[in-house]
């Protein structure tokens, strides 16, 4: 089932003395999801994620703008007509019932044409419980079962009726690392086998771009970026993007660009050939550098961090933003932890400018950004 969010806005209004001010908590999203897709709604607190779920589920009104499911505009239906599945981060089971009961229970309220047997029920019951692989645990209650367990029985009473879209916000957040990562598969997996349109709220950036056929990257209720992950990884639009997407996070320096060639600081790090004159943000990547013993960007170094697969290499530079640089550099090189002064070549591709004012991208088509020649 196709998605289409038009012009979707929620305003709340301020309350009491101090608050006058209404919050928008989502402005003007417009977005078409396509059929059988999964979306990771990502920001960080407070952006406005959970509220366009809400408004996508039925459960808050917008201010202004349309829904549409397929070719229907659902914008004043209830929930309940909808046809959606809604997972929450607290699980939100019903104690006193069964793991069965628990699953069984939207079914218990379908009305009319709708109804099913008690055999068709069960049926459904099963099917659902397969798929997230709880059918084992059919009579324990809620208070018998790990986050992880009672996550998934989440997961079947939401898929039990087979909805048109389902809606998951921070469903992982309440477990442990290894529950989440293993959980977040298993949703991909249950996802693609039922293919049904999904919409996959978090602020974790790592977790979204992990099982998400595209995200979208939201920063105070306003859309910044839509597109694959690791396109978005790859050319992000503007500062924010480039920050919330990577672990560890980009650097970012403060440069300037001077006669077609970018300083930080006294170093002339690269070649940035029609670019005016003009200070500029600079976000590299912590795979973007490559050391280099006269390379043009010269840290001083401050450690050493083994992470197994690769070396991260924590130093320091004037023109840095942040207190400390990240480079991560292959395992077979040799850095002396001892040593005063590390050097680096970057790799264009994984450095970004942006406007100093604006933090928007200065526009990829038009820069070529190009090692020195020296
Ligand atoms: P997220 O899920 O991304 O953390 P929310 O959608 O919950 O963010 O909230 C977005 C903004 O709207 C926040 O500033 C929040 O305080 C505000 N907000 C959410 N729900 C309400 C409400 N019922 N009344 C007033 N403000 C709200
Ligand atoms: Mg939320």
């Amino acid at each position: 089932m196709k998605v289409v969010l038009q012009n979707l806005t929620k305003k709340f209004p301020g309350r009491g003395r101090k608050n006058r001010e209404d919050v928008i908590a989502v402005n003007d999203f417009s977005f078409e999801i396509p059929d059988g897709k999964l979306i990771g709604l990502l920001g960080p607190s407070g952006c406005g994620k959970s509220t366009t779920l809400n408004l996508i589920s039925g459960l808050l009104k917008p201010t202004s703008g349309r829904i549409f499911f397929g070719g229907d505009d659902v914008t004043d239906l209830p929930p309940e007509n909808r046809g959606i599945g809604l997972v929450f981060q607290n699980y939100a089971l019903y104690p006193h019932l069964t793991v069965l009961q628990n699953i069984l229970f939207p079914l218990q309220n379908l009305k009319g044409k709708d109804r099913l047997s008690k055999e068709e029920m069960l049926e459904k019951a099963g099917e659902a419980a397969r798929l997230v692989q709880i059918d084992e645990l059919m009579d324990r209650r809620p208070g018998e079962l790990s986050g992880g367990q009672q996550q998934r029985v989440a997961i079947a009473r939401a898929l039990v009726k087979m909805p048109r879209v389902l809606l998951l916000d921070e469903p992982l957040s309440n477990l442990d690392a290894r529950l989440r990562l293993q959980t977040r598969e298993e949703i991909r997996r249950i996802q693609r086998q039922t293919g049904i349109t999904t919409i996959f709220v978090t602020h974790d950036q790592e977790e979204a771009m992990s099982i998400s056929d595209s995200i979208v990257v939201m920063k105070d209720g306003i859309v910044q970026q839509i597109g694959r992950p690791q396109e978005v990884y790859d050319e992000p639009v503007n500062l924010f993007v480039a920050r919330f997407l990577g672990t560890p996070p980009i650097n970012v320096f403060e440069g300037v660009i001077r006669e077609g060639r970018l300083y930080l600081g006294k170093d002339a790090v690269l070649d940035a050939p029609g670019v005016c004159d003009q200070e500029v943000y600079v976000g590299i990547r912590p795979e973007g550098f490559a050391l280099q013993e006269d390379g043009p960007l010269v840290c001083e170094l401050r450690g050493v961090e083994v992470m197994g697969r690769d070396i991260s290499v924590v130093c320091a530079h004037p023109a840095s933003a942040n207190p400390a640089v990240r480079a991560i550099v292959g395992t077979e090189s040799n850095v002396d932890p001892q040593g005063g002064t590390v050097r680096f070549s970057l790799k264009p591709r994984k450095v970004f400018l942006f406007h100093k004012n604006t933090q928007v991208r200065i526009i990829p088509e038009k820069v070529q950004l190009r090692n020195v020649n020296r």
